[in-house]
């Protein structure tokens, strides 16, 4: 462990496994063994993370429930000396996880925030998705509400590089049918489930043939899910561009402009929404 602020404690980020239990560096059972105090998301579940390997230690609750009033105690803890570790069900704290505020207060203070990296689901997927990882963007949970769920999408569709995205089995279907509708039916997409663990499926596939796959055996949605969806090619290319604006300009010379982007979006197999917001942008 390093001691850089000898006037308070450290605050740890520990990435634990996100299904396998075997998959923890070396570094975060021995911070895990070495802190203070773990502050876990869920302590019966930390507890069987601590058994396995023969841990012995202080464990407190922190999840995004009672986060606000546990920073307060574990700034305390911190600037009493003593070393903290956060730890949140799987993979890495903060990511769509508790912790963010307290990692910010501890900046704040000039507390020492310390990152043992490890597992990471989104991480875990996007590698072994077959889709380009040079660039990509992170997006969380899709919201449940469709209008939401058409927003976010019709914001992605314009998105120039992979998108990660977490969605659970009950709702999978649904959102896979309205991102059909609004990214095109073949869209490249890789479903990637349950991974280090026993049904772990990581399938690259089109749109369409996700949908009929799923929707043939139910079982098939069940457990936890992330999607890597393909970056927008077409949009990117310049003569592409050029191509929609030109049937655009041409088509308004002789119809109104909301026909005319239904007319152009039919021609370039695009969504009329889209397509709108990307004229007006122009
Ligand atoms: N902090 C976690 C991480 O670093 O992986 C993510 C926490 S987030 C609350 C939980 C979501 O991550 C799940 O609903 C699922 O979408 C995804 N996830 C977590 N573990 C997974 C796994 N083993 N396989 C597939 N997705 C997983």
């Amino acid at each position: 462990m390093h001691k850089k602020n000898i006037n308070t404690g450290n605050l740890y980020i520990i990435s634990t496994p996100i299904g396998n239990i075997k998959d923890i560096t070396y570094r975060s059972i021995e911070t895990l063994k070495n802190v203070d105090i773990i502050a876990a998301e869920n302590i019966n579940h930390t507890k069987k993370l601590l058994n396995f390997y023969k841990i012995k230690n202080k464990i407190i609750s922190f999840n995004k429930n009672n986060e606000k009033k546990k920073n307060e105690k574990i700034l305390k803890i911190l600037l009493n000396k003593k070393h903290v570790g956060i730890v949140s069900n799987a993979g890495t704290p903060l990511i769509n996880d508790p912790g963010y505020l307290i990692v910010k207060k501890c900046h704040k203070k000039n507390i020492k925030v310390t990152p043992i990296p490890g597992p990471c689901a989104a991480i875990a997927a996007i590698s072994s998705s077959g889709i380009q990882t040079k660039k990509f963007c992170y997006e969380g949970f899709v919201p449940k509400k469709k209008k939401k769920i058409k927003k976010m999408l019709e914001k992605l569709y314009l998105e120039d590089r992979t998108i990660i995205i977490y969605e659970t089995s009950n709702r999978i279907i649904k959102t896979l049918k309205i991102m059909s509708k609004i990214f095109g039916k073949n869209k490249k997409i890789t479903f990637a489930k349950e991974i280090t663990k026993i049904w772990e499926t990581i399938k690259k596939t089109k749109l369409k043939k996700l949908i009929k796959w799923l929707k043939s055996k139910k079982s098939r949605t069940k457990g936890e899910i992330i999607l890597i969806i393909d970056r927008n090619k077409k949009l990117k290319k310049k003569k592409i561009y050029k191509k929609i604006l030109k049937t655009f300009k041409i088509v308004k010379n002789f119809l109104p402009t909301s026909t005319a982007i239904k007319i152009t979006s039919k021609i370039h197999d695009l969504n009329k929404n889209i397509l709108y917001k990307y004229i007006l942008k122009k």
